[in-house]
Parts: structure tokens; C-alpha cells; sequence
């Protein structure tokens, strides 16, 4: 916990001069996630984060939760400290990249026809650069923001947090104590409708889960004999029904108010009941609303047998299913009728949906800074098809929303670039970022 107080002879280099930079340099550590502990680790980006707060004048703590995975937290006083505290949380590992697919170097930071380039550009090292500009310019001013602000750098996102966002939650919940509001990934990033209007998605709310393993125990024998009870013949049909199964559509809140707002917007009503016309006037993110439409469940994984001439006693598949808000139960039943009795099912890693309104002052106070930066902007909610740390921080009470500010040029496919290749992230997208999101922490 530390005083914000002017660090002198530094005071006049602004956020947005150097969050290239720091960008740049956390693109540069490579924090490979492979799902276990094969890979590089975080503590190098924990100790390059830790090293940028102390020298602003902050007293960051890094934990680590396994050898090389490590977090950064750092808590700053605000000008009230009655108020309720808020929490800005990024992670800093990536998933891997295959340079060779690269026209870039996916960790060399290379800055290149106005984008930096690099593995983590987008998801997520650009808001951890944001938050590390705009908070080494409060501190360098003396510019104290209005509550208490806990800043979360994390390990182990992309494997569902267990080594970082989870282990703090479980073993370390003090350092969020009386926080009540978190942003994170993955929102706030812009959607050119027209000149007159400007699209920024706010995540308020995200899809559960349940990563699967079927299986259908037969009758082991010969392949050359009759045989009626073949465990790869009743599992490829049960999963061929799944897989062709068209889940309905299900008009959750943040549907009905992403619609809602949109046709404000656009002087036209959107109907739920007609999604693929709707879905054709939203370009790029047509691909991001469509899975928050309904519930999913891609198989993904088949194992069975052994030799061409022997039929196996069992057979194997895993999918990937996720579920709306508020539909879990008609999820589970419906898998259960498609499937039939004879697949017997169960969960591998299951995590709970999210969901949460659209207002309130944090709400309002995204829009004031968005429309600040950008006279056509319009902040709308969605909902995430996958999941982030925000699942771990909603049990401790906390209230999430995807909010890292980007504004983007309209032909980037942004929503194409997380774990894709050539991920890169427009210089002036990250400085308009830092703007909104140091007038976003005034107005918090
Ligand atoms: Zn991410």
C-alpha cells in the first residue's frame, strides 16, 4: 500500500508517450502457457511489472504459486478510502506461437506499419501496458485516483487461472477487501458502425462451461463375427446428433439490451426472432454475438480401438460445451436427450456463466470517458462465448466487466486475433486507450 507522491524530474513523460514501450517490452518476455508447467512462466513479466510500479513509488508484492508462475498486486490508496475499492486485472501469459506462421516475430515487439506486433498484442499485454501508463502518470503527478484501486497482474489466464487469478482468490482474498467493481478483458475494444457511430463492446457478461467426456462401455469381440452392442457405432451417433444439434436461440438480458441499444442506435428495430439478418449488418462482430446467441457443445476429442480386426469394449469422445446465463439446467437436459442413456457423461473442468446489468455509475463513467476520446462513441454491453479471470474475482463478490479500451481502425479483425496469428494492436489504439482509461479512473 503506498501514498501516490510526485517522483521528481520524471513528471512531464506522459502515459501515452510510453506505453509503446512498455508494451513492447512485456511482448518481448515470453510467458508461454502450454496448461502445465512446461513452459517459461511469468515470474520475469511479475518482475518487470513490479519494477515499473516501485519506480513510480508503489510497493507491488509478487506471489508466486508454483516455481516461475507469478502475479503482481499492487493496491493504491484512493482519495476516499470510504469508498468501495475497484480492480483492474490483466494477465500477463499468452498462448503459445509458432513464429514460422508469423510475418513478424511473435516476441520481438516489432513495431510495423502502425500496429505493434506480437503474441499477447491483444490478449493481453496491451491493457496490462495501459494500466501501467496510466498509472505511473497518476503517480508521477500526485494525481491520486477518487477510491482505493488494486491493480492484478496475472498468471496462468489462458489455463484457467489456477496459478494465478484462483490461487490469489482462495489463498490471498485480503488483497481485495472491500473491493466491489473489477475490469479486465474482453471489452471495450471498438466497432465502426458508420461516421455517425461508434460501437464499443463492455462485457457484461460471460458463458459457463462444461468440457465433457463421454463414454459408451460395449461388447468387446471380433470384428470378423455379427455384432450388436459395438461401443464405436452407439457413440458416433450419439455425437453425430450433438454435433448437428441446433441449439435455440435464447434471448438473455444482455442480449435483449445489446439489441435494444442497437436499435436505438441505428433508428431500426433488431429483432431476436430474425438473428441472421441482424447478425449480417454487424460485420467483425457478427462472429462474437452469434455464440453468445445460444447454448454450444462442439465435440472436439474421439478415442476408440486399437487393431482393425477388434471391435473395443468402450469408446471415448470429450466436447467442449457452454452454456447461457440462467440456462445451465435446459443444457444439461437437453445433452442428456440427445445423447440417450447409453453415453454416460461427465464433466472434465466445469465453471459457472456470469451475467450483470448494464448501469450504474462505473457503467456511466465508461461512457463519459469513451465520448471524451470519441464523439461517436456509444458503449453497449455483450456477452463472452468463452471465460477469463473474471469468473474467480465474481466469487469474492465482485462485479466484472470487460473494459480495455481500444479504439481500432474498421478493417481489423480484431475478434480474429485472439490466439490467432499475426496478433497486433494499432499504436493509436493503445494511447487512446491510456486516455480513456485515466479519464475512466477520474470519473470511477
Ligand atoms: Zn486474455
Amino acid at each position: 500500500m503506498s501514498e501516490p507522491k510526485t517522483v521528481q524530474g520524471t513528471g512531464s513523460l506522459r502515459g501515452e508517450d510510453e506505453v509503446v514501450d512498455l508494451c513492447r517490452d512485456l511482448i518481448r518476455i515470453d510467458t508461454s502457457n502450454y496448461g502445465d508447467h512446461s513452459g517459461p512462466g511469468e515470474r520475469r513479466a511479475a518482475e518487470y511489472v513490479a519494477e515499473k510500479l516501485a519506480e513510480v513509488g508503489l510497493e507491488p508484492e509478487i506471489f508466486e504459486s508454483h516455481p516461475g508462475r507469478a502475479s503482481t498486486v499492487v493496491r493504491i490508496e484512493g482519495e476516499d478510502r470510504s469508498r468501495p475499492g475497484l480492480l483492474i486485472h490483466g494477465h500477463t501469459d499468452v498462448v503459445p506461437a509458432n513464429a514460422a506462421d508469423w510475418t513478424h516475430d511473435p516476441f520481438s515487439g516489432e513495431v510495423a506499419d502502425g500496429c505493434v506486433w506480437g503474441r499477447g498484442a491483444v490478449d493481453m499485454k496491451d491493457m496490462d501496458a495501459m494500466t501501467l501508463a496510466v498509472v505511473r502518470e497518476r503517480m508521477r503527478t500526485g494525481r491520486k485516483p477518487p477510491r482505493d484501486l488494486v491493480l492484478a497482474f496475472l498468471a496462468d489466464e489462458e489455463a484457467g487461472g489456477t496459478w494465478g487469478a484462483r490461487h490469489l482468490v482462495d489463498n490471498h482474498p485480503g488483497l481485495f477487501e472491500g473491493v466491489t467493481e473489477a475490469i479486465g478483458e474482453v471489452g471495450g475494444f471498438s466497432f465502426t458502425v458508420n461516421e455517425k457511430l461508434r460501437l464499443y463492446l463492455v462485457e457484461t457478461a460471460q458463458k459457463g462451461m462444461h468440457w465433457m467426456k463421454l463414454t459408451v462401455d460395449g461388447t468387446a469381440g471380433h470384428g470378423s463375427m455379427i455384432h450388436r452392442d459395438n461401443a464405436i457405432t452407439e457413440l458416433s451417433e450419439a455425437v453425430g446428433r450433438l454435433g448437428r444439434h441446433e441449439f435455440p436461440i435464447r434471448v438473455t438480458k444482455t442480449l435483449r439490451h445489446f439489441l435494444d441499444e442497437l436499435s436505438d442506435a441505428l433508428g431500426t428495430e433488431l429483432d431476436p426472432e430474425s438473428m441472421d439478418e441482424t447478425l449480417a449488418k454487424l460485420g467483425g462482430i457478427a462472429k462474437l454475438i452469434g455464440a453468445s446467441l445460444k447454448n454450444t457443445a462442439n465435440p472436439t476429442q474421439l478415442g476408440a480401438g486399437y487393431k482393425v480386426n477388434v471391435i473395443p469394449g468402450q469408446a471415448t469422445a470429450h466436447v467442449d460445451g457452454r452454456f447461457l446465463p440462467g440456462y445451465e439446467e435446459e443444457f444439461l437436459a437437453d445433452l442428456d436427450r440427445i445423447l440417450g442413456p447409453r453415453v454416460r457423461r461427465e464433466d472434465v473442468h466445469a465453471d459457472k456463466a456470469l451475467e450483470t446489468t448494464f448501469d450504474g455509475a462505473l457503467v456511466d463513467a465508461m461512457q463519459t470517458a469513451l465520448s471524451a476520446e470519441d464523439p461517436i462513441a456509444r458503449a453497449v454491453p455483450y456477452m463472452l462465448s468463452a471465460g477469463t479471470d473474471a469468473k474467480s474475482f465474481d466469487d469474492l463478490g465482485i462485479r466484472c466487466f470487460g473494459f480495455s479500451p481500444l479504439q481500432l481502425p474498421p478493417e481489423l479483425d480484431f475478434a480474429g486475433m485472439f490466439h490467432g496469428v499475426d496478433e497486433r494492436v494499432p499504436v493509436d489504439g493503445l494511447k487512446f486507450g491510456v486516455r480513456v482509461l485515466d479519464r475512466f479512473l477520474d470519473a470511477s
